[in-house]
């Protein structure tokens, strides 16, 4: 599981790189997939970066990504990267999943979380997003956030943010938030009479509206928010299996 974390921490920033350059490049590529449902070239590529990577790697376990991708002659290929994080292969693996089979393991990808923020220009709402699930319980996540500077940063650098079962969580810094007012973070672009109902029924001070599963979550990490609040089919397994276990951990 260490190795396998270790790649996946290491291409999810690859993947990352890869959707600032197409952002840069303007080529968006947008296809409707559905009401506020877009794919971009940026989630194209980012998934087809990730998938090719690990599962070239570990063959044997199940992938599954968010976006159906028709066979691009080679472009798979072309985005096979070889990369590992060191500081990741230093962890030692909690004995239960020391010895855990490949083929036991299902990968989850949403190469790109908060496409219509994306789309609309709100970047720092973009996570890339590899799970990893054992039995049907996610154990590992790794949330990559590409469009993020520090204070000393002038360019978006990245960061990227990793969590295991039983090993704890990497690459941030949690924050409590305020305990004099009530902070509920929801969807942008997803909401619906239901949703907006529980919310008003918390009588929060505040409603922070933004895109992404990992995104909402690394708001409630960060001390932002109190609660992630969507009661509401239409998140999927790759939209929570990383974070899941990241906020767990946390
Ligand atoms: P949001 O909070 O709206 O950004 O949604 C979080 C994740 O769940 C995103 O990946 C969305 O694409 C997905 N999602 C949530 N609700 C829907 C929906 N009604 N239709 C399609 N995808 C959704
Ligand atoms: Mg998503
Ligand atoms: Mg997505």
């Amino acid at each position: 599981m260490i190795r396998l974390l270790s790649s996946a921490v290491a291409v999810a920033s690859k993947a990352g790189s890869e959707v600032r350059r197409i952002c840069n490049s303007g080529q968006l590529g947008v296809v409707d997939k559905g009401i506020e449902d877009f794919q971009t070239e940026a989630d194209r590529t980012a998934q087809r970066l990730i998938t090719t990577s690990l599962s070239r790697k570990f063959p044997k376990c199940s992938v599954v990504g968010e976006e159906d991708l028709v066979d691009d002659e080679g472009a798979d290929e072309k985005l096979f990267t070889d990369v590992t994080d060191l500081s990741v292969l230093e962890q030692t693996c909690p004995p239960e999943y020391s010895n855990i089979k490949e083929e036991d393991v299902t990968i989850w990808i949403d190469p790109l979380d908060g496409t219509s923020e994306f789309v609309k220009g709100f970047l720092e709402h973009v996570t890339v997003l590899i799970g990893f699930s054992y039995k049907g319980e996610s154990i590992a996540g790794v949330v990559h956030q590409p469009f993020y500077k520090s204070s000393n940063d002038s360019e978006y650098t990245g960061r990227t943010m990793w969590g295991m079962k039983g090993l704890g969580y990497f690459g941030l810094t949690t924050l409590k938030a305020s305990e004099n007012k009530l902070v509920i973070t929801t969807t942008a672009s997803h909401g619906n009479k239901v949703i907006n109902d529980v919310i008003e029924s918390l009588k929060p001070d505040e409603v922070l509206r933004v895109g992404g599963a990992g995104y909402k979550v690394l708001n409630v990490i960060e001390g932002k928010a109190h609660a992630y609040v969507f009661p509401s089919a239409g998140s999927k397994r790759w939209d929570t299996c990383a974070p899941k276990t990241l906020i767990e951990e946390v």
